[in-house]
């Protein structure tokens, strides 16, 4: 078979490409490697910026997500018991949306494959490249069903297949990338239980970071700063309950609600970028691109800043010729990534200054707290970071 564009990875990234594909009519195949029921279910992301939701709903996107979404106007500090309110909406007019994000994959898919008519396949094994530095590139695959190798040609391969994908394995050795290991591990763990909070807690606590982010009315995503590697096993229910309560803690607040805890996995805090995003006819996208520890929670939303450039980038060259888009895609992409990574290690400063056992660092993150709730300027700046560059380019 031949495709002109074949997509390798069905997360937001690959996903919002191949229906900005569709909507121009052009044929394209995503292959994934997990079953659909796998992929609307896989709990992560939730936060998106707002020009993001305004990039999906420019593509007839979001739909569902401007029905059902949560508008967050401010978040909390918690530091020595005492809570600091800050309301970035009021600041800057901006808020953030709240949608877990295999809803937005579950709107995503089936708008592509049952109303935009697109091709995928799911469960497939051993995906392989070849010719990428050539015009002809093809991609091979095992089909679940068949057992059979298929092999696709095609103008263009997007990878899309995320942090533990094949697509950047065929990056030559000279191909630059660039990592960051913070040495710290997250606990991220997602409770059958009712918010604590209106909005997004952060405790900043001698003991360790803790997160309390609100998913829906009954499921509450929680954090908490633990040692890298280490086994969710050792992490019991009441366990992590009575470190959430003590990190967590306000003098004039109640206990945090509990529950059940439905995800316990630790989270190797670290960073990379691939710089350029393109090799030959490769365009990499989202995390396969570029990790951000989801500290800043931005992950989700770089990869669809990568997925709409890419996307109107590949229509313009296929309809039209105008290659333009193309070749500044990774240059245009590049710019948002850098300035979140920046914002992500400064955030993991605040978050792990206390707890990393460095009374000088545990001094300095007190004092740009204290700059962050005294100076209206300090205030402005992290709202705009926080809230990540309105402009969707
Ligand atoms: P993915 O969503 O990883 O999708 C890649 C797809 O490719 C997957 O479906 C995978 O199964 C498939 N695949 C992998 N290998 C292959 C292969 N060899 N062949 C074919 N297919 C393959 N970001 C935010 O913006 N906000 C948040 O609040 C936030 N919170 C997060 C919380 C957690 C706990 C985690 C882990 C991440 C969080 N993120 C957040 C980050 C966000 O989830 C990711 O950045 C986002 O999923 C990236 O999208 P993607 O399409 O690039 O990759």
């Amino acid at each position: 078979p031949r495709f002109p564009v074949v997509i390798v990875g069905a997360g937001p990234a690959g996903l919002t490409i191949g229906n900005i594909l569709r909507a121009a009519s052009i044929d394209c195949l995503v292959l994934e490697v997990e079953t659909r029921e796998f992929i609307e279910r896989r709990p992560r992301a939730g936060v998106i910026e707002e020009w993001a939701v305004r990039g999906l709903e420019e593509r007839g996107l979001a739909a569902n997500l401007l029905q059902r979404a949560e508008l967050h106007t401010q978040c909390e500090f918690r530091v020595e018991r005492e809570r600091h309110r800050f309301s970035y909406t009021e600041l800057t007019g901006h808020h953030h949306f709240v949608y877990p994000q295999p809803l937005l994959v579950t709107d995503l898919v089936r708008e592509y494959a049952d109303v935009r008519g697109g091709a995928i396949r799911f469960g497939v094994r051993d995906v392989q490249l070849h010719g990428m530095d050539s015009d002809r590139p093809t991609v091979s695959y095992t089909d679940p069903v068949s057992g059979q190798r298929e092999l696709v040609h095609c103008e263009f391969v997007l990878g899309c297949d995320g942090a533990r994908g094949v697509t950047r394995s065929v990056l030559p050795p000279q191909a630059g990338i660039a990592r960051q290991d913070y040495g710290i591990g997250w606990l991220a763990l997602l409770a059958e239980a009712p918010p604590s909070s209106d909005c997004v807690v952060f405790g900043i606590h001698p003991r360790g970071f803790a997160g309390h982010m609100p998913r829906s009315p009954e499921v509450t995503r929680y954090y908490l700063e633990c040692p890298p590697g280490d086994d969710p096993e050792n992490w019991s229910h009441e366990r992590v309950w009575t470190e959430l309560q003590e990190r967590l803690a306000a003098a004039d607040r109640p206990p945090l609600t509990e529950g059940r805890l439905i995800e316990k996995r630790v989270l190797d805090m670290h960073n990379y970028v691939v710089e350029p995003m393109v090799f030959g006819r490769l365009f990499l996208a989202g995390d396969a691109a570029h990790l951000t520890a989801p500290i800043a929670a931005k992950g989700m939303n770089l990869a669809l800043h990568d997925a709409f450039l890419l996307g109107d980038g590949l229509v313009a060259h296929l309809t039209k010729g105008d290659s333009s888009g193309l070749d500044g895609y990774s240059a245009a992409c590049l710019g948002r990534v850098w300035d979140y990574q920046e914002f992500s290690q400064w955030l993991s400063d605040v978050y792990h200054g206390m707890s990393s056992g460095d009374a000088y660092r545990a001094g300095t993150t007190l004092a740009r707290l204290r700059r962050l709730f005294e100076s209206p300027a300090a205030a402005a700046s992290f709202a705009e970071q926080y809230l990540g560059k309105s402009s969707a380019s």
